[in-house]
């Protein structure tokens, strides 16, 4: 098994990896990038992107993720495809297997593995994932052009993923589990004045039904109140929240309960000496484009400041 030594290993290829890496790259610190699952990370699957700064008429999420590739490639970050399997962080220069195969001994690593969408966890669900259930309308929604659907969720996601569907779709009902949503004023408002988005109130799903060859074909609800709705959809999007990436480093790096690595105070510090962390992985609050970069050129000025400080 071949072996690299380098000084500064960054996981993740959201806003916050490319981040870290067009900072690092510019100090000198030659960054190796790994893209992991999804290269791009989260907002290649958002259409518009109209609240960076910067950007007056609006981008699109796949644009903005290969203008900041470019950026980082224009300054030499080494950016490669490939999917980090192994860590061990127990002493450093770190070790990190990339694709089961390859070994990386590295002096720092920015860890910016983002996070995946929650599913329900019910049976149907896993059932029909694929044929009918997903968690990405914008990814998803075209093969449901003038059907029914079905958004589950109340917040900002839940919100934009229901507009986005309504104008596509015949009929979009929005599952709310409470009788408020959680969303913003203004993706409220988007909802509650669409024609053809539907929410239901203090419903969850029970059952997403379907058969093996036409997939979803309907849902049956529970009401708080006890009863139960049976509604005829063809496509049923998640949209209840994310889950950190951070599974690979917690048998060293500090978490929360849901699983959020923690850093130290204003900084990108992990409780491991020389590991970094930026982007979704590392904010249960805030989860922003333009955050998440923040957070990038955070965790890239540390490493440098630690790779100065440990020579
Ligand atoms: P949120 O955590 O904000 O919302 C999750 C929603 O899913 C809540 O309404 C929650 O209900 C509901 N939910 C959770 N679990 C279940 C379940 N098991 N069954 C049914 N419903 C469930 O996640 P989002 O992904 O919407 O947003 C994450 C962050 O990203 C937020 O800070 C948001 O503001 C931001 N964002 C901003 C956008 C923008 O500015 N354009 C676009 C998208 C996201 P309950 O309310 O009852 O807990």
């Amino acid at each position: 098994m071949g072996s690299e030594k380098i000084k500064c290993l960054i996981i993740g290829s959201g806003p916050a990896g490319y981040t870290a890496a067009i900072y690092a790259s510019r100090a000198n610190i030659s960054p190796v990038l790994y893209e992991g699952i999804q290269p791009g990370g989260q907002l290649t699957t958002t259409t518009e992107i109209d609240n960076f700064p910067g950007y007056p008429s609006g981008t699109s999420g796949q644009e903005m993720m290969e203008d900041l590739k470019k950026q980082a490639i224009r300054f030499g970050t080494d950016v490669r495809f490939g999917i980090v399997s192994k860590v061990d962080l127990s002493e450093r220069p770190f070790k990190v297997t990339v694709d089961e195969e390859k070994e990386i001994i590295a002096e720092t690593i920015i860890i910016s593995t983002g996070a995946t969408a929650k599913y329900l966890g019910i049976e149907s669900e896993e059932k029909f994932r694929g044929q009918g259930v997903s968690a990405c309308a914008t990814c998803d929604g075209f093969f449901y052009k003038g059907k029914d659907v079905a958004v589950i969720g109340g917040g900002d996601t839940a919100c934009e993923e229901a507009s986005y569907l309504a104008g596509l779709c015949n009929k979009v009902y929005l599952i709310v589990r409470r009788d408020v949503l959680r969303a913003s004023k203004t993706m409220q408002d988007r909802v509650k004045n669409a024609p053809n988005i539907e929410i239901l109130w203090n419903y969850n799903t029970k059952e997403i039904i379907g058969t093996p060859l036409g997939g979803v074909n309907g849902a049956i609800l529970a009401h708080k109140n006890g009863t139960e709705k049976k509604i005829d959809i063809h496509g049923f999007f998640l949209a209840i929240g994310h889950h950190p990436n951070s599974e690979l480093f917690s048998e060293w790096v500090k978490t929360n309960e849901e699983g959020y690595i923690i850093t130290e105070g204003k900084s990108s510090k992990t409780n491991v000496s020389g590991v970094f962390a930026a982007g979704d992985v590392q904010d249960p609050n805030y989860r922003q484009a333009i955050t998440a970069a923040g957070s990038g050129c955070m965790a890239a000025l540390d490493a440098e400041r630690f790779l100065s400080d440990n020579k």
